[in-house]
């Protein structure tokens, strides 16, 4: 707790905000590619007090929202056959697929289940031998070694019956495509401090030489933001390209050797499909061979476009163009009128971390004036 009132000293923010408004010659481009930090940015009200200084892009940082569509459907179609029992965290049972949500599904007969950590299919598995039990998880890195350990578990353990049907993300790979489309093109990015602490940050120096781009590394409390922002401006007004670190209390330069071990004996990088990124080479991780036998997606081919239905065509969502940093929520007609988090018409309205969520439940009412320079 003292530890968070350091980083949310008053004081330091209004000195730092100071002197990156002293700082900047011009209004840089920067992104940041993780919710958590998009939430920090929006609730404290500092994009107001930085505007002649910093555009923040906000950009795809949350899994939920960049999976794509058809994912959806896949598992609502595994949940239409009797045998099979679907298990999944809660964040996705409002994510509308092209039909319908898992919710919907379940209320239709669907036997889908959340559940609070992979490792609870496990149970679930033995104390159901004559059922398929399917474990739908989605993420960047961060959850990926949750998923691991499942995946070895059940290896031990040697279940025939339990299976994983996954949409992985690689954030290297999404920052890859950020630099190639005009649009959307940053000067530079905010680096998410928690996938560093899993991945290390050794890959971003290839990505911020070849587009010439500098990287920061950084933290989520309002403080760290800044700190990384200061240390971006500082780097974009002298013309030096680097990647920095001001997350250091989280973040090392290397990959956590035992995550790198999991991560290596499991996974192996793919391409990848993402909602409003279309697929991306390298865009995300696949199974390695020795886990087929678990791969839903391999193993259940078959069921997982038995089911279809009439495409909802009342939806208009722009949400895939928001989540890439093209617009921002209250460009779109539906926000905060029928768009709502209790009336979401879009994935990126369901999640907390997704941006109009972050847009409604922060920027709603102009409200914010925390720090008064
Ligand atoms: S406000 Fe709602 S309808 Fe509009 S883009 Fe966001 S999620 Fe979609």
């Amino acid at each position: 707790m003292i530890m968070n009132e350091e980083y949310r000293d008053k004081h330091k923010i209004i000195s730092l905000i100071k002197a990156i408004n002293k700082k900047a010659t011009r209004r840089w481009k920067i992104m940041e590619v993780c919710g958590g930090q998009t939430n920090t940015i929006l609730k404290s009200g500092i994009e107001e007090l930085l505007l002649d200084s910093v555009e923040f892009i906000h950009g795809p940082g949350c899994p939920v929202c960049i999976t794509p569509e058809q994912k959806i459907d896949e598992v609502i179609s595994l949940s239409t056959i009797p045998e099979n029992i679907i298990l999944t965290f809660g964040d996705m049972m409002r994510v509308p697929g092209s039909f319908k949500t898992l919710n919907e599904a379940k209320s239709e007969g669907g036997d889908i289940r959340v559940v609070y950590s992979p490792i609870d299919s496990i149970k679930i598995a033995k104390e159901n031998p004559d059922k398929k039990v399917i474990f739908f998880g989605i993420g960047f890195e961060t959850t990926m070694p949750l998923y691991a350990t499942l995946l070895l578990c059940a290896e031990k353990l040697s279940l025939r019956n339990l299976f994983i049907l996954h949409s992985l993300y690689s954030v290297t790979g999404i920052l890859n495509s950020l630099f190639i489309d005009e649009m959307i093109n940053p000067d530079a990015v905010l680096a998410a401090g928690h996938v560093c602490a899993v991945t290390g940050y050794d890959d971003y120096f290839q990505i911020s030489s070849s587009y010439n781009k500098p990287f920061v590394i950084a933290g989520f409390e309002v403080f760290d933001i800044l700190c990384a922002v200061y240390s971006t401006i500082e780097m974009l007004e002298s013309g030096e390209c680097d990647v920095k670190n001001e997350y250091t209390r989280t973040v090392g330069k290397k990959q956590n050797s035992v995550v790198k071990s999991v991560f290596e004996t499991v996974y192996e990088p793919a391409n990848q499909k993402l909602r409003g990124f279309g697929e991306l080479s390298n865009g995300g991780y696949r199974l390695k061979e020795r886990f087929e036998a678990y791969d839903a997606g391999s193993c259940l081919r078959s069921e997982l476009n038995k089911f279809r239905d009439t495409k909802k065509n009342d939806n208009y969502c722009m949400d895939s163009i928001i989540m890439c940093g093209k617009a921002i929520p209250t460009q779109c007609q539906y926000f905060a009128n029928s768009c709502t988090p209790m009336t979401p018409k879009g994935v990126s309205m369901v999640t907390s971390e997704g941006i109009c969520a972050a847009y409604y439940k922060n920027c709603l009412n102009n409200t914010i004036k925390k720090y008064e320079i």
